[in-house]
Formats: C-alpha cells, sequence, structure tokens
C-alpha cells in the first residue's frame, strides 16, 4: 500500500490569505483556513502569518506535517516567480523584495513551489475545475480588476520575466482609451473588470436622462454593483441590457486576442461577474464567432470556471505537486 499524499497550497491576498490540504487528485481534505493578510504589520509579521495559516490547514485536515509531500503559495505580483520572490506588490504594501519560497521551504523543510495569484487560480482550474479533460486554457479572473492564466500541457505560463498571462492588461481600445488601475490606457480591466463597469454605468446613467430604473436602484442602496447591473439588464432594463453587451464585446475582444495568439482548447470566466449567468457567456460567445477565425471561434470552449475561491489555493496546492513530482524525477535520474 502506498502512502497516500497530501499537499498544502496558500493562497495570499491583500485582505486575507487562505491554505488549504488537498490530495492527490486535487480534492480538498478539508475547508480552507482564512487568516488576516494585514500587509501594514510589515513583511515578517506576513511571513509568519504565513506558516500559522498553513500550520491550521493542515491540523484543520486532521494531519500531521510530516504527511505533506509539498506546499505551494501563490501572491500577487510583482514578484520573480523562479526566484521565489514577491517585489513590490500594490497589494501587500509595504512589503518589498520578500524571500516567500526561500522562508516556507526553512520553515516546513518541503518542497516548495511559488506562484503568482492569477496563475495558481487558472492551474487550479486547469487541473480539476473546468479545464480538467482539457490540455490548454486561458483564465480570465473578473473581480476589481481582471486576472488571467494561461497554462499549456499542464504547465504555467509564466513567461521570461513572471509577467506571462498578464491578460487583464493586454490594450483592446485605442481609441480614447480609457484608464487603466495599471495607470496605462485602453487595457481590457479598464473596461470590463466589475469596477469598470460600475463606472461605465455611471457614465451611461449621466447620460441617459433619468430613464434606466439602474437610477431607483442606486438611490436606494447607496451604491451601484456590477451584479445590480445584471440584474437590471436581466428584467428588461434597456441601458442595464446595453452596458451589459457591451462587456460581454470587450471580453469577447480579449477572447479573441487570445484564441488567435495560442489557440486554446477552452477559455474559462471566473470571478464574481460570472453569476451573471448563461445569457452573458452566449454573448462573449457571440461576439467571438463574430471576431475570430471560424476554426477556433466554432472549437474552442468558452465556460465558467467550477472552482469558485477555492481555486487559488487548490492550484497553489498543485504547483507544490508539480515541484514534488520533479523532485521524485531529479532523484531517480
Ligand atoms: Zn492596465
Amino acid at each position: 500500500m502506498t502512502t497516500p499524499l497530501y499537499f498544502v497550497g496558500l493562497d495570499v491576498g491583500g485582505t486575507t490569505m487562505k491554505a488549504g490540504v488537498v490530495d492527490d487528485c486535487g480534492k480538498p481534505v478539508a475547508e480552507p483556513i482564512s487568516l488576516p493578510t494585514e500587509p501594514e504589520r510589515g513583511q515578517d509579521k506576513g511571513l509568519e502569518r504565513m506558516d500559522e495559516t498553513i500550520r491550521l490547514a493542515v491540523s484543520e485536515a486532521k494531519l500531521k506535517l510530516e504527511q505533506i509531500a509539498a506546499i505551494g503559495v501563490a501572491t500577487p505580483g510583482t514578484m520573480d516567480i523562479a526566484g521565489g520572490i514577491i517585489l513590490d506588490p500594490p497589494n501587500l504594501k509595504p512589503w518589498r523584495n520578500v524571500h516567500v519560497r526561500r522562508h516556507i521551504e526553512r520553515t516546513f523543510k518541503l518542497p516548495t513551489a511559488f506562484q503568482n495569484d492569477a496563475n495558481a487560480a487558472a492551474y487550479g482550474e486547469y487541473w480539476v475545475g473546468a479545464g480538467k479533460d482539457v490540455q490548454s486554457m486561458v483564465l480570465f479572473t473578473l473581480g476589481t480588476g481582471i486576472g488571467g492564466g494561461i497554462i499549456m500541457d499542464d504547465r504555467v505560463l509564466e513567461g521570461q520575466h513572471s509577467h506571462g498571462g498578464e491578460l487583464g492588461h493586454m490594450r483592446i481600445e485605442m481609441t480614447n482609451p480609457r484608464l487603466c488601475g495599471c495607470n496605462r490606457r485602453g487595457c481590457l480591466e479598464a473596461y470590463a473588470s466589475a469596477s469598470s463597469v460600475v463606472k461605465r454605468t455611471f457614465e451611461a446613467l449621466d447620460a441617459d436622462g433619468g430613464k434606466s430604473a439602474l437610477h431607483g436602484m442606486f438611490r436606494s442602496h447607496g451604491e451601484l454593483t456590477a451584479k445590480d447591473v445584471f440584474i437590471a439588464a436581466d428584467k428588461g432594463d434597456a441601458l442595464a441590457k446595453q452596458l451589459v453587451d457591451q462587456t460581454a464585446y470587450y471580453l469577447a475582444v480579449g477572447t479573441t486576442n487570445m484564441l488567435h495568439s495560442i489557440d486554446p482548447d477552452m477559455v474559462a470566466f471566473a470571478g464574481g461577474m460570472t453569476a451573471a449567468g448563461e445569457s452573458f457567456i452566449e454573448r462573449i460567445r457571440h461576439y467571438v464567432r463574430e471576431l475570430a477565425f471560424p476554426v477556433p471561434a466554432e472549437r474552442t470552449e468558452i465556460r465558467y470556471a467550477l472552482l469558485g475561491s477555492h481555486a487559488g489555493f487548490i492550484g497553489a496546492a498543485g504547483c507544490g505537486r508539480q515541484v514534488y513530482q520533479r523532485s521524485l524525477e531529479g532523484k531517480k535520474g
């Protein structure tokens, strides 16, 4: 009988960090543990918090550290993936040049993978989620920003400078390009992230003369979210429908660029906006058929992701598993 293999994945975000243990098939052994990241307390405290989150996840899974084969850690960029270092991430200020992989390796004495958080989420979906039956997949994560990841033949496309898969910042508009959170203009994120949908909505409301139901929604909630826009569109509000349709078009432009650059088996969408349902993804497919070459437009599967907010830690654990497998090959060869 072989000993079962377990891997810990840790997904570090600006607000919380989440760790969970998965088995060799990527199935979570227990619910993941979340602790506040509190980056403002400094990077040494941050590393301690990572250790603590990993330990709690292992005990939540009713396992001992000796039963863990490897660890994977995912963090937001900027980063040096190959070097295992967080450089100067806007979401983790004031952390700078944090040797995450070295720290985790030394603390737990286990093979440790280090990965960009969006790449890790893409790998999670590829390993056990929407992409588990395909060879290549692109994932767009639609949140405050737009994250992305590209997986080809079980490999995360990290790029030569740790900037592979920055799909939210592909340029999709040249004429009067909107300002993006990255301070560049015309990025996909500046049009189709949840917060950009809200910005576009307020601009459209200023111009529509009070007809849209969104005016009333704003007055009663005191704010508007992308979800409100999708709800109003579902109820038939003309302005909301137009905004949702334009958002689908922008995402189709981004998708088409990926079809024409890497020709993947699948393009998947994750994040809060995916609650919009089947009609939204069908609009994206519709515009891809208009924009892309006929063969990839016809054959590439375009769908929603499956793992929700678990994709990050599961994918990080999967990256840990890859490092573990490579360490075995090294011993054999
Ligand atoms: Zn940008």
